[in-house]
């Protein structure tokens, strides 16, 4: 569904989630670099939160890479926008705080096609907002599976192998893995 948004003028909302590994960075570039075959101009952000490969990049776990503009606050896109984007692509979109909601509301509603990937839930199957917002009031939502590293199964969870309690603590493979409903629990767990 969302190739034909690639022809269309009015403003739109993507949304693309899963766990993590599940490919929803693969999958916003590859969407953002059609835009550009499409001589569109593209424009992506991230959260500063987010440096755990580069600062000034959007890069997915097998290490493919475009630009980003790192953002501290969502509400500082508007400083960076060039008026000439058509296209605006935020990775992470789950380490924003609420008020991104209406910022890529009003950059739909200026006409720009707005795709933002984000974990839907957190390491404990909790909800992770704003994604499930952002899901809420979007044209279009992609839900992508990684591999359950348990069984092979598709795998629809985030599971933490290490480190501590909160919500938010940024790592890849050494703190996280993706497993599926039934191998999946609500806490840390290290497979033996
Ligand atoms: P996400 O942004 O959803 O975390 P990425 O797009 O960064 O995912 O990375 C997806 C890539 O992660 C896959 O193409 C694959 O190379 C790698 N990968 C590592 N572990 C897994 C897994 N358990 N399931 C699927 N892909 C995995
Ligand atoms: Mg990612």
């Amino acid at each position: 569904m969302s190739e034909f948004s690639y022809f269309q003028t009015r403003g739109w909302i993507e949304v693309i989630v899963g766990s993590m590994f599940s490919g929803k960075t693969e999958e916003l570039i590859r969407r953002t670099r059609r835009a550009e075959f499409a001589k569109l101009k593209v424009q992506e952000f991230k959260p500063v939160i987010d440096n755990r490969y580069k600062e000034k990049e959007v890069t997915s776990h097998n290490l493919n890479t475009v630009d980003a503009t790192p953002l501290n606050h969502i509400e500082e896109i508007w400083d960076h926008l060039s008026p000439k984007t058509r296209v605006v692509g935020i990775d992470e979109g789950q380490f924003f705080d609420p008020s991104i909601v209406q910022v890529v509301q009003d950059l739909a509603d200026r006409g720009l096609r707005v795709i933002i990937a984000g974990l839907d839930t957190d390491w404990k199957g909790r909800p992770f907002e704003p994604m499930p917002t952002l899901m809420a009031i979007a044209e279009n939502v992609t839900k992508q599976h990684a591999v359950c590293m348990v069984c092979g199964a598709p795998a629809s969870r985030t599971q933490k192998t290490s480190g501590g309690d909160s919500q938010i603590e940024v790592g890849a493979a050494e703190s996280y893995e993706a497993r599926c409903r039934e191998h999946f629990v609500a806490k840390v767990d290290q497979r033996t």
